[in-house]
């Protein structure tokens, strides 16, 4: 596998629904055996995206590129693709064993091989006491398992998973985070949406933040969390509950880029890299007794829910 090419290439997609412009020219790289998360609100166009890419919906322009593992372009082949949609599919009065084996005859495998590499799923995910059972007896976390098993099991170069945590209980998210972890050292490479960041922030390679249809921020963890958008958060608790126009008064001074109500005593408030927290210490203790504070690393979700909410970032206000 050639690493340093992209597994596939977007090139200035876009596409409208009418007056709604879901995706607007967005570009961006999967690099084989990346774990590549896409994030953004609902309706930022994360589905649509998703859809254009695998080919079930053609964008009204831009390009999709893709590449072998040669690096040479090569067409779309759908049968290297696992597809994991937010809306699962499986027929749930189905037998866990059977519904695997349908899924990997559609793939392409023949009977015996269909049946092997479905055994060796449900033993994997530790379903071997439901592999007879009806989906729809198991619960949520099982029925997923299984959902992400018809998926990869004819081991797809690309897998494509929509809302792969949603329903699961933090156990289950975690066997989640594991199984795709392993899924990617196998050597496929996941694309996935979701909304949980605390679990992105572990294991994506790179991430991907839209918002009404544009490209809003990308890179790795790393780089969001301590490039430009990134820097500090000071987590300041009060005694009392603070006074009802205090946001009102921090948001006029200008100089705090991100600001968050997080219990009715406590507040945290972002700040660029290079700007001074401590100051702003001397100034709240005007408005009532601290109880305590604490600086840290401003956290994707942080960053997520300032730049997501107002769609592209704004100039950063100037260092104090
Ligand atoms: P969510 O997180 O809620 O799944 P999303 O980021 O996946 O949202 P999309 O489903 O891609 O967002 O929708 C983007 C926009 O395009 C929305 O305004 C949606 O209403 C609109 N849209 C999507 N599909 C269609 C369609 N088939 N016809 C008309 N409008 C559509």
């Amino acid at each position: 596998m050639n690493k340093s090419q992209p597994l596939v290439s977007a090139e200035g997609v876009g596409k409208s629904f009418g007056s709604i412009r879901a995706v607007q020219r967005i570009s961006f790289e999967v690099l084989p055996q990346q774990i590549f998360s896409l994030l953004g609100p609902n309706g930022a166009g994360k589905s649509t995206l998703v859809r254009m890419l695998i080919g079930m919906l053609p964008p009204d322009e831009g390009t999709f590129v893709w590449r072998n593992s040669s690096g040479a372009t090569v067409p779309l082949d759908r049968a290297k693709i696992g597809y994991l949609p937010e809306d699962r599919g499986l027929y749930k009065d189905q037998p866990v064993a059977a519904t695997l084996e349908y899924f990997a005859g559609l793939r392409g495998l023949n009977r015996t091989e269909s049946k092997r590499v479905s055994q060796l799923w449900i033993e994997r995910l530790g379903l071997t006491q439901y592999a007879k059972s009806k989906l729809e007896t198991l619960s949520k976390g099982n029925q997923q398992k299984v959902q992400i098993a018809s998926a990869v099991l004819h081991r797809p170069a690309l897998l494509v998973l929509d809302e792969p945590f949603s329903g699961l209980d933090p156990i289950n998210q975690e066997l989640m985070v594991n199984l795709i972890r392993e899924i990617r050292a196998e050597g496929t490479t996941v694309l996935l949406s979701a909304h949980q960041l605390n679990l992105i922030e572990r294991l994506a390679d790179h991430v991907m933040i839209i918002a009404k249809g544009q490209k809003v921020l990308s890179g790795t963890v790393e780089e969001i969390c301590h490039g430009e958008h990134g820097g500090k958060t000071l987590r300041v608790e009060f005694e009392q509950p603070i006074a009802a126009n205090l946001l009102t008064e921090i948001q006029a001074h200008g100089d705090v880029r991100g600001l968050l109500l997080e219990q009715p005593n406590l507040i945290a408030m972002q700040f660029g890299p290079n700007q001074k927290q401590l100051e702003w210490l001397n100034k709240l203790q005007q408005w009532g007794a601290i109880r305590t504070f604490q600086s840290s690393s401003t956290s994707l979700h942080e960053i997520y829910l300032r730049v997501a909410n107002d769609g592209l970032p704004q100039k950063e206000p100037s260092d104090v």
